[in-house]
């Protein structure tokens, strides 16, 4: 398109769809940003002639490769990884691993585009990126997971380091994960360097970054209550999921006085009216991490809980729902019923786990929406300070970092306010989370000229 000729955001996302068939995912992911950004996009002129969304909106790489591991039988599984490499105008490309049977092409492209702007919201130094594989942990021995991820790495090493890309962890890629790929790094390399984060504390990782994710989501719901004058004791809270984001979530709002009454997997939730203590948060994350069994078993061991088979939690009535588990798992119909029951904030823990139809219904209730890229991004801020305590050489104590995170959190809350703050005093902050981390990326671009 020739310098100042402008194409309306139909005419953008139309490019968008033909120039990738077959990934919804991804597309949804683009026209959520688009929208919200296209009207500021639109009165700079010097972003639309350098063509700055469409050039965000292309990744700069996507690898994908074959990843060949035997099971414990002896049979040859044979899987597809990637590295979608999105953005590093900021920093370092960042962003995590996930195995899941799940994982396509589309969802990473979707989640390392989200990324550059979470990234950028952190107001940290990192580019963004996301990959992974679909292997299906579950079921998996150690020793299979382990020759899983050493196959990985010995292809991803090509591809990252400690000032080109960093990924961390995400859906089915924890601490032992990241130990077996570290490993396997620093075995091919023979260097030790902070090539990935969310290590074990032993080899280079950092405190509190295990929970700053569920944290960081519950400080950010505490910073938009109150804002509006509000305080987060005594709110009764749904939640989905129960893997890293979700356990922390409702830990953190244990300790702030709230009440959380669900949690969930892909086979159903479960509800605990008066509220999880911590003793039961505590056995959730020993059999997810651990034990890897499913959250029915909860019911069993308590009986003040009951189990709902194939259902989520969002028809259960709440102050607050908290959607931790993944993409797209709260659709139009869910948002309604929450808001027929009087929901006033929904906080996405997880990416995008809002459809985009649930997203327009709540934003039009006037519910406070936190996206993802902001609510979730306390994750990798603590993942950007253990990089700078990798480069430094050095560990932070906790005191340290809580501090750090609450104040990123809190930063950017106030920097959605600013650019999502409407006439009558409502926040969208879905809006400003978009204009404030486009604006970021968008500017360093400019300066480095058409690249
Ligand atoms: P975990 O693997 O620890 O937990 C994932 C949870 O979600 C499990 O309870 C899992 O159930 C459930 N789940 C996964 N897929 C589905 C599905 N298709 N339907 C229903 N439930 C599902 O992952 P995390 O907690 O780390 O991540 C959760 C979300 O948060 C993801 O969207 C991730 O991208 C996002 N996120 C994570 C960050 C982190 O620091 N970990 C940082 C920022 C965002 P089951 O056991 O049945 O698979």
């Amino acid at each position: 398109m020739a310098r100042g000729d402008h194409v309306d955001l139909a005419g953008f996302m139309d490019g968008v769809r033909r120039r990738n068939p077959g990934q919804p995912e991804f597309v949804q992911a683009v026209q959520e940003v688009a929208e919200d950004i296209y009207d500021f996009f639109e009165s700079h002129e010097e972003y639309h002639a350098e063509q700055i969304l469409r050039r965000i909106a292309e990744p700069d790489r996507v690898v994908s490769f074959r990843v060949c591991w035997e099971d414990d039988r002896g049979n040859i599984r044979v899987q597809r990884g990637w590295r979608v490499q999105n953005n590093n105008a900021i920093g370092p490309y960042k962003g995590g691993l996930r195995f899941h049977p799940s994982v396509t092409e589309s969802v990473l492209k979707f989640l390392a585009f989200e990324q550059t702007f979470k990234n950028a919201l952190t107001g940290l130094p990192m580019g963004g990126a996301k990959g992974g594989a679909n292997f299906n942990p579950r079921g998996k021995s150690d020793r299979e997971v382990m020759r899983f991820c050493q196959s990985f790495m010995t292809e991803l090493y090509r591809h990252v380091g400690a000032d080109v890309d960093v990924p961390a962890g995400d859906i089915g890629v924890g601490a032992r994960e990241i130990g077996y790929m570290f490993g396997q790094y620093k075995r091919i390399t023979n260097q030790f360097t902070g090539v990935l984060t969310g290590k074990g504390l032993e080899f280079g990782g950092s405190l509190i970054r295990t929970e700053a994710t569920g944290y960081g989501a519950v400080y950010f719901l505490e910073n938009m209550l109150a804002h509006r004058g509000q305080g987060i004791a005594g709110l009764v809270c749904t939640i989905s999921g129960s893997g890293n984001v979700a356990t922390h979530a409702a830990e953190k709002l244990v300790q702030l006085g709230a009440k959380p009454v669900t949690l969930s997997d892909s086979d159903g939730f479960i509800h605990v009216p008066g509220g999880f203590t911590q003793e039961q948060i505590d056995w959730v994350k020993d059999l997810k991490t651990v034990r890897r069994g499913r959250i029915a078993e909860f019911a069993e061991a308590f009986p003040a809980a009951s189990y709902h088979e194939g259902e989520r939690p969002w028809g259960v009535p709440c102050d607050v729902a908290i959607p931790c588990a993944t993409q797209n798992e709260l659709d139009e119909d869910d948002a309604k019923r929450l808001v027929a029951n009087g929901c006033i904030a929904v906080v996405e823990g997880a990416n995008m786990p809002t459809t985009l139809g649930a997203t327009h219904y709540l934003k039009a209730s006037r519910v406070l929406f936190a996206p993802g890229k902001a609510a979730n991004a306390g994750g990798v801020a603590v993942s950007g300070l253990e990089m700078a305590q990798n480069s430094a050489r050095i560990s932070w104590s906790e005191e340290q970092l809580q501090q750090l995170l609450k104040d990123i959190m809190k930063g950017i809350h106030d920097r959605c306010v600013k650019w999502g703050t409407e006439a009558d005093g409502h926040v969208d902050y879905v809006k400003g989370a978009n204009i404030a981390g486009f604006k970021k990326v968008a500017d360093a671009m400019l300066a480095y000229g058409v690249v």
